[in-house]
C-alpha cells in the first residue's frame, strides 16, 4: 500500500493493492483535501498491472477506515486457491472495478464521493540535492533546506550511516528521511549551514549530485539476503552503473531511471523504469551465467505505462554494451 500526499509524484503507486494519491473536492461549501483511491496495482505474479482508479475521493479522516472495507473485500472474495492468484489485481481482473466500487459503496453504507482532480505531477520527483523547504504556518524563523543524498544502490555501511546521522544533528535538527530511491535526506539545514555541509568529505562517497546514471539507480535486497535471487543485483547494478558513467562521461544524458530486481517478483520496480533490468541465468556454451532481461519505459503517475520487452537473456558481463545505446539515446517517456 502506498500513501502520498504531496504533487512530487515520488512513489510508485500504481504498483500497490491500494494507493491514496493527493486530491481535493468542494463538499458541502468548502475545498476539502483528501485522497483519491486506486486499487489492484502489482510488480510480481505475472509482471506489473497498474492499479485502477476507483473513481473514489475520502477525506484525510476518513481513509484509514475505507482502506480497512478494501482489505475485507479482499478477504472475503479474493483468491486463497493459489499464492501467486492471492493479489487484489486479480479480484479486480475477474469481477471489475464497477462491482468493487459497488461493493465497497455498500459496506461503506453511504454514497461513495466521485475523484477530484488528480494533483500530482506527471515527473517524479527524487529529493536529491538542495531543496528550499515548505514553511509551516507556525514556522517563522530563516529558510531552511533539505539535503537529499545519494546512496548507491541503498547500500550503505554503518560508518557512513553513523556519518550521516553526525551530519544531520551538526547541520539540521538531527533528523534524516529516507527516500522510494534508497536515499537519504537530511532535513532543516539553515541556508548559511549548507556551504561547509557540502564540503564534508563523507559526501564524495554519497554525493548530492550524482551522474545521471547512478542518481535513478534503485535495485532488490538480491542474493546477499534474499533466497529468491537469482543474481547478485547491487554489485551487477554498481559495475554497469560504473562502467556506464565512464563510457558517457562528459556526454549530456538526459535524465532516467534504471532499476533492476533478482527475480520476477519485481521488487525493484524493474517495470516501472527507463530501464528496468530482471535478473536471470543464462547458458554460454557450457557454462550458466548470471544475465538479465530488459524493459524499456514503463512508467507509474498518473499516466502509468507498462514497460516494453528490450532484450531477453544478456549475460550481465555484456550489460554496459547492450545498455550504452539506450542510455545514450533511448527517447524518455
Ligand atoms: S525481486 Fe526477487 S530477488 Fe529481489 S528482493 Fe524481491 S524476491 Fe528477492
Amino acid at each position: 500500500m502506498t500513501i502520498t500526499g504531496c504533487l512530487e509524484n515520488c512513489c510508485h503507486t500504481e504498483t500497490q493493492d491500494i494507493a491514496l494519491v493527493p486530491s481535493y473536492r468542494e463538499l458541502e461549501g468548502q475545498q476539502v483535501f483528501g485522497f483519491n483511491v486506486l486499487v489492484g496495482g502489482k510488480q510480481g505474479s505475472g509482471g506489473y498491472t497498474p492499479a485502477k482508479a476507483l473513481d473514489v475521493f475520502v477525506r484525510k479522516e476518513e481513509a484509514a477506515r475505507l482502506c480497512a472495507e478494501i482489505v475485507r473485500i479482499f478477504r472475503d472474495c479474493g483468491s486463497r486457491e493459489s499464492r501467486t492468484r492471492a493479489r487484489l489485481a486479480f479480484l479486480l481482473q475477474d469481477r471489475g472495478v464497477r462491482w468493487f466500487r459497488q461493493e465497497l459503496e455498500r459496506r461503506w453504507g453511504k454514497p461513495l464521493h466521485a475523484a477530484g482532480p488528480e494533483l500530482r505531477k506527471k515527473h517524479h520527483t527524487d529529493h536529491l540535492g538542495i531543496q528550499p523547504q515548505k514553511r509551516p504556518p507556525d514556522y517563522h524563523g530563516p529558510q531552511l533546506f533539505s539535503v537529499g543524498l545519494l546512496v548507491p544502490v541503498g547500500r550503505i555501511t554503518t560508518d557512513q550511516m553513523r556519518g550521516v546521522a553526525d551530519l544531520a544533528e551538526r547541520y539540521g535538527n538531527g533528523e534524516i528521511r529516507l527516500t522510494v530511491q534508497q536515499n537519504i535526506i537530511i532535513p532543516n539545514i539553515p541556508e548559511d549551514r549548507l556551504g561547509a555541509l557540502t564540503e564534508e568529505p563523507l559526501l564524495k562517497e554519497l554525493p548530492v549530485d550524482p551522474s545521471p546514471i547512478l542518481r535513478g539507480l534503485v535495485c532488490c535486497t538480491g542474493n546477499d539476503y534474499c533466497h529468491f535471487a537469482l543474481i547478485d543485483t547491487k554489485g551487477w547494478a554498481l559495475k554497469v552503473a560504473r562502467e556506464l558513467e565512464r563510457r558517457t562521461q562528459g556526454q549530456k544524458i538526459a535524465p532516467l531511471t534504471i532499476h533492476m530486481s533478482g527475480c520476477p517478483a519485481g521488487c525493484g520496480l524493474h517495470q516501472v523504469a527507463t530501464i528496468g533490468l530482471q535478473g536471470c541465468r543464462t547458458r554460454i556454451g557450457e557454462e550458466i551465467v548470471d544475465a538479465a532481461h530488459v524493459y524499456i519505459n514503463g512508467k507509474s503517475g498518473p499516466q502509468p505505462q507498462i514497460a516494453t520487452d528490450a532484450m531477453y537473456d544478456v549475460p550481465c558481463e555484456q550489460l554496459a554494451d547492450a545498455l550504452e545505446p539506450l542510455v545514450r539515446f533511448l527517447p524518455r517517456s
